[in-house]
């Protein structure tokens, strides 16, 4: 009888009884809610990429908000983004009354196309929101350039890329502003969480200030004070705060984000290895200067020497207990996009990479023998297939 294999996915957290310990002493203190954990996560997770200012929230996608309400993006305002990327990225212009327009991406990286980002721009593009996918940075010299050219706020969306660098500088420190998510399929979790960082103390203030409500308690930016039991609301914000719980959670997990760092390239490596001169497929390629922090091992099918396509090897590689993914659909084609304004957007790259893509297994805590399962399982598959 075969002994079949243990269900692998593509992506999960790594909890110790360090981390179950940081958070129960939290479950014991006087602060829930935002309160001292919150306040070290971010000096912690500010000092780990090299910033100013980190404002802890909700999940990554509130930070998405969060950083597009400080850009000023509202109705008539444009940003331009990646189609390669999840939802969010554009969603959050939406949520500002803004309009997302998408650039397609370069071939060879799968990240968003300066030259593309050239084409979009117009007079109501109010920012670009990079999109560092699978954790590759983005081309951040050329967009810093089309973004001073045409006055522009960057936000790079790295739900992908904590420790990833760009020629010496960590990703979280180059731009306006990042976002980072602590979802558990990415590299440190919360659970639910995110984090926005900036060097603006300008744009730190109003990120504070959305995060709770658009209220505050800081007598220097009141209109009025009348007394210590005073706050006022000054814009309209959401309740977007980080729990001190999700905040101890993310400081132990904060301690150990390189060496999840250091087993992703690991993994990354072996996979490469013993893929890169399979002719059925290409490894990812990448960019000079640069680390990817490798939250996706995304692989390229090379359709025109298979005899199956995408959907079969997904399928049969599903068939095994192997977890693959596919990232991502893109954002234009989902259906609330075709109904509201984008049924005749095409952009090329994306969508033929769309179809020829598939996530293999990424994360710290696989073994080496789960790594060797999913390299038996990809080789099998494509050589029973090739042409
Ligand atoms: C995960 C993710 C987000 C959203 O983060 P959440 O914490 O799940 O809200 C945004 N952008 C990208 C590219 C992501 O992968």
């Amino acid at each position: 009888m075969v002994v079949r294999k243990p269900y692998l996915p593509y992506s999960r957290q790594w909890l110790d009884d360090d981390d179950i310990k940081a958070v129960a002493e939290v479950l014991k203190s006087d602060y829930l809610t935002t309160g001292p954990k919150s306040a070290e996560f971010e000096t912690a997770f500010a000092q780990y990429v090299g910033v100013n200012f980190a404002v802890a929230i909700a999940n990554g996608t509130a930070a998405l908000h969060a950083a597009c309400y400080a850009a000023g993006i509202q109705a008539g305002d444009e940003v331009i983004t990646t189609p390669i990327t999840f939802a969010a990225s554009a969603n959050a212009v939406r949520y500002c009354g803004g309009t997302p327009v998408f650039a397609d991406i370069e071939p060879a990286t799968y990240n968003i196309d300066p030259s593309e980002i050239r084409k979009m721009v117009t007079e109501k593009t109010k920012a670009i929101i990079p999109v560092h996918f699978t954790g590759q940075p983005c081309d951040m010299d050329e967009i810093s350039r089309i973004a001073k050219e045409y006055n522009l706020v960057v936000i790079e969306d790295a739900a992908h890329a904590v420790g990833a660098d760009y020629k010496g500088n960590l990703i979280g420190s180059i731009s306006d502003m990042t976002t980072f998510s602590f979802h558990p399929v990415k590299h440190i979790t919360t659970g639910e969480g995110g984090m926005i960082t900036t060097n603006s103390e300008e744009l730190y203030q109003k990120l504070l200030l959305f995060r709770s409500h658009g209220i505050t308690r800081d007598k220097n930016i009141m209109l009025d004070y009348q007394g210590s039991w005073y706050y006022e609301q000054l814009a309209l914000g959401y309740n977007y705060r980080m729990t001190d719980i999700q905040a101890a959670l993310g400081l132990s997990q904060l301690k150990k984000a390189n060496r999840f760092l250091h087993r992703r390239r690991e993994i990354a490596d072996m996979y490469t290895a013993v893929f890169k001169d399979t002719p059925v497929l290409q490894v990812p390629f990448q960019q000079e200067g640069c680390n990817s922090s490798w939250h996706l091992y995304v692989i390229q099918l090379n359709l025109e020497k298979l005899k199956c396509n995408r959907k079969e090897v997904f399928e049969a590689l599903h068939r095994e207990n192997i977890g693959v993914n596919v990232h991502y659909l893109p954002v234009y084609k989902h259906p609330f996009y075709q109904q509201n304004g984008y049924q005749d957007v095409r952009c090329a790259c994306s969508e033929n990479l769309y179809n020829r893509i598939i996530s293999l297994p990424i994360f710290p805590k696989m073994t080496n023998q789960n790594v060797q399962d999913v390299i038996h399982g990809v080789k099998n598959i494509l050589e029973r297939n090739e042409k």
